[in-house]
């Protein structure tokens, strides 16, 4: 059964190929049509092939026919009908993010952990949480022995669509490394997916010998984005066909209140 729902975009992840529908992205948000807000994913979207009308940003709003998804398992997943998707206002960062902050802040969860035990128990398999220390933003080489990525498949040219131009694969894969506030956390050691991270990458390295480069993007997405003037929140979310593997994708970082 199709419905109307409206969303406030937090979430833009880098494509990556599925073999069942192409090249497809993570999109997620929070709804604004439901009485308390709730978490929404899109799957499938193939961002990329989104006419310009229809490509939207983070924190804009879109609304748009979905229907729960019937595959997808995930409780949040909603199969969405791209033609219908109609760009609405984008929720500025006015105010120290105040509007942002609205919808944001009644999904904040205790923890990492704490969204574990969710996940256990209903399935939830999209949070946001406030890291309690990040301890750092690893960034290692993605190349295989044979020299190639493991993203690689994604350099492929669509089968779907061949005129495409091909995705280009991050060559690198970044990692936060963190406490949450759980007594007894043991860390969590978790990719990073965001589509901002991959577009930082891709435009600083045409600007910057690998070594500033490497620090460049360290000093925005760690010590800038995760440092004391911010008031830093993860969004994560599991993978399909893995429901205890969460990655970061996105992160939310306002200013600490009243700094
Ligand atoms: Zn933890």
């Amino acid at each position: 059964m199709w419905e109307t729902i409206t969303l406030m975009v937090t979430v833009k992840a880098y494509p990556n190929l599925s073999t069942k529908y192409g090249e497809v992205v993570c999109i997620a948000g929070i709804r604004t049509d439901t009485t308390e807000p709730e978490w929404v994913r899109l799957f499938p979207v193939a961002f990329r092939d989104l006419p310009s009308t229809q490509r939207f940003s983070k924190y804009q709003l879109i609304t748009l026919e979905a229907q729960r998804h019937g595959t997808d398992k995930r409780p949040e997943t909603f199969r969405p009908n791209i033609d219908s998707i109609q760009r609405g206002e984008k929720i500025d960062s006015k105010m120290g993010w105040m509007r942002r902050r609205e919808l944001v802040e009644p999904l904040v969860s205790e923890s990492m952990c704490d969204l574990l035990r969710r996940q256990e128990l209903d399935g939830t398999s999209l949070g946001a949480f406030r890291p309690w220390q990040v301890s750092d933003f690893e960034i290692t080489n993605d190349v295989d022995e044979r020299g190639q990525t493991k993203d690689a498949i994604a350099a492929q040219p669509s089968l779907l669509l061949p005129t495409k131009n091909p995705l280009e694969p991050v060559a690198l894969r970044f990692r936060y490394r963190y406490r949450c506030s759980t007594a007894g956390c043991n860390g969590h050691h978790q990719s990073m997916i965001d589509w901002e991270l991959a577009q930082a990458w891709r435009s600083w390295r045409d600007l910057y010998d690998e070594s500033t480069l490497l620090e460049k993007l360290r000093a925005k997405f760690l010590d800038e984005m995760c440092g004391p003037a911010k008031d830093t929140i993860f969004f994560v979310g599991n993978q399909h066909q893995h429901t205890k593997s969460f990655l970061v994708l996105g992160v939310f970082w306002p200013p600490v209140r009243g700094g």
